[in-house]
């Protein structure tokens, strides 16, 4: 804000100017305040409507406008506007935030990170709506609700609870690998500049011939990943609670653009079907050895928002903006966000949230929905259906491009897996855990894990979550044993976690 400029004149909101910012209406200066101030009353009744529903996840970000640029030529993959020749920039919108505290939750809490990105391309807007982990929680989408609910707040007390979140993750053995990254300092990041971002799902890309890939995408910080120790990330929640939102701002304002190196890793068509586990579950990465990265470009984020509330509290994103030569993949979680992500911000934004300056795209739009709350665009007297004879829009399947695969003998029914031969839940946790992780990454995911589940969890979840990490590795199970103080666990660990052991250790 600068006091620098001429002021205007305050006006209401149609335009008309004020007569006072300080005093009502009022008969005699000790009498009542009269109805037909209309200016004041105006305020108070536009102050009451201030707020649109706070995102459900994702409540609190940061976002920063910048572009992306290409370094390599990946067209021979996909024919993709914002992948186009090397040098081509696209310009771009980026938010990142925590998922699941509210919008004044402080910035440095344990929590994975939204990474979503808007890219501006010539062929409307393609959202990449990821995080800053390449893998997720659940496998289906039909236990994401349930996953939130654990990591919010109980219905009695509406506090947080960390019985809650293991009671969910022991039963969902599937989380196994996205809470060995959300335990270790990644799961306190020091910056929104320091962290990785990931499509985490697995794409498809098609190129101009037709070819068509499966893709997985990460964004490498050109920062370095920096992470905060757990009791460092505490301090500054104490601190500064907009920590994350205050770095990135003053970065930027003070021209150290931050920037991220884009690889993807490129899947050939036909290994899918085959592959030792099924490539389309989200809990799980491709390795880089059996799929190595290969660099696509760079994105730098070198302007800050105007206004908050219009660039970064209304900006919608979807994983369902794809652009000609991106199209999705058989990820059930992904399946689930396509309807998700667009319902909410008809809900929380409305129906004509795409047509604010945030998620507008920069190339023309010539759709058949039309009218309703708050429509600022229109078309004019172009036809209001489809087919028609008057010159209305026609759809263009090979503009398009839609990505599609094919389901064969399949039968509609609720699938647990795919049946690869290594569609197992601890297996990455356990390779991260053991072959990627230094010794002091080890020691500080060990005590986070025994800090979390300490603090006010049953004895009965304390058992499973003894099991849970033993199940990811034997050495680690102990350790949190020892931290929790269940001997080694073994004698009281219940039913369901003894099985959980059993068969880690024979595929062992
Ligand atoms: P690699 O050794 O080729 O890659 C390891 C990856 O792990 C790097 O991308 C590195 O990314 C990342 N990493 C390093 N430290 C941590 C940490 N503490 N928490 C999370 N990620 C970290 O191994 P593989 O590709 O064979 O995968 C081995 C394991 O590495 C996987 O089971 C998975 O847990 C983890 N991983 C793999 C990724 C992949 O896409 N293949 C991506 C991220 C993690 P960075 O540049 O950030 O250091």
């Amino acid at each position: 804000m600068s006091e620098q400029r001429p002021r205007p004149t305050t006006t209401t909101d149609s335009g008309i100017p004020a007569a006072s910012d300080e005093f009502s209406l009022t008969v005699g200066p000790q009498g009542p305040t009269v109805l037909h101030d209309h200016y004041v009353v105006q305020k108070v009744q536009h102050f009451n409507r201030e707020r649109v529903p706070e995102r459900v996840v994702h409540a609190k970000g940061s976002g920063a406008h910048g572009f992306f640029e290409v370094t390599n030529d990946v067209t021979p993959f996909t024919r993709a506007a914002p992948f186009g020749a090397v040098g081509k920039r696209t310009p771009m919108f980026a938010r990142f935030s925590t998922v699941a505290g509210e919008q004044g939750y402080a910035d440095t809490v344990r929590d994975p990170r939204g990474f979503a990105l808007k890219f501006y391309t010539e062929d409307g807007n393609y959202d990449l709506v990821g995080n800053n982990t390449p893998v997720f929680f659940v496998r289906d989408a039909s236990k994401f609700q349930d996953f939130i609910h654990s990591q919010k707040r109980l219905p009695d007390t509406g506090m947080r609870s960390n019985d809650m979140q293991w009671d969910f993750w022991t039963l969902s053995p599937e989380s196994a690998h996205q809470v060995t990254i959300l335990m270790s300092d990644r799961g306190t990041p020091r910056t929104y500049r320091h962290m990785n971002g990931y499509g985490s799902h697995t794409f498809s890309w098609m190129n101009a011939a037709g070819e068509k890939f499966w893709i997985k995408y990460h964004f490498k910080t050109v920062q370095g990943p920096e992470n905060f120790t757990d009791a460092e990330a505490a301090a500054m929640t104490a601190e500064d609670p907009d920590f994350h939102r205050r770095d990135l701002r003053r970065a930027i304002d003070a021209g150290d653009a931050p920037e991220w190196r884009l690889e993807i890793q490129v899947m050939p068509f036909e290994d899918a079907a085959s592959y030792r586990f099924n490539p389309f579950d989200v809990t799980k990465v491709w390795p880089h050895g059996d799929y190595p990265p290969i660099e696509v470009g760079r994105m730098v984020l070198d302007r800050n928002p105007e206004n908050y509330f219009a660039e970064v509290e209304q900006a919608g994103f979807s994983p369902a903006n794809l652009v000609p030569g991106i199209g999705l993949s058989p990820d059930k979680m992904l399946m689930g966000r396509i309807f998700s992500y667009h319902d909410t911000h008809l809900h929380r934004i409305g129906p004509n949230y795409e047509q604010l300056p945030i998620n507008a795209p920069h190339s023309e739009v010539h759709s058949y929905n039309k009218d309703g709350a708050m429509t600022y665009r229109h078309a004019g007297n172009q036809p209001v259906y489809a087919p028609n004879s008057y010159g209305g829009p026609e759809a263009d399947p090979q503009r398009a491009a839609e990505v599609g695969w094919s389901v064969e003998g399949a039968e509609i029914g609720r699938y647990a897996n795919a049946h690869h031969a290594e569609d197992d839940d601890f297996g990455q946790a356990g390779t991260l855990y053991r072959e990627v992780m230094s010794d002091t990454d080890r020691d500080h995911l060990a005590a986070n894990i025994v800090g979390h589940a300490s603090d006010e969890v049953s004895q009965s979840i304390q058992e499973r979550v003894v099991a849970y990490w033993a199940a990811v590795d034997p050495e680690l199970g102990a350790r949190v044993a020892s931290g929790l103080g269940i001997s080694n666990g073994r004698e009281r660990v219940p039913e369901h976690a003894a099985a959980v052991l059993a068969e880690h250790a024979n595929r062992a």
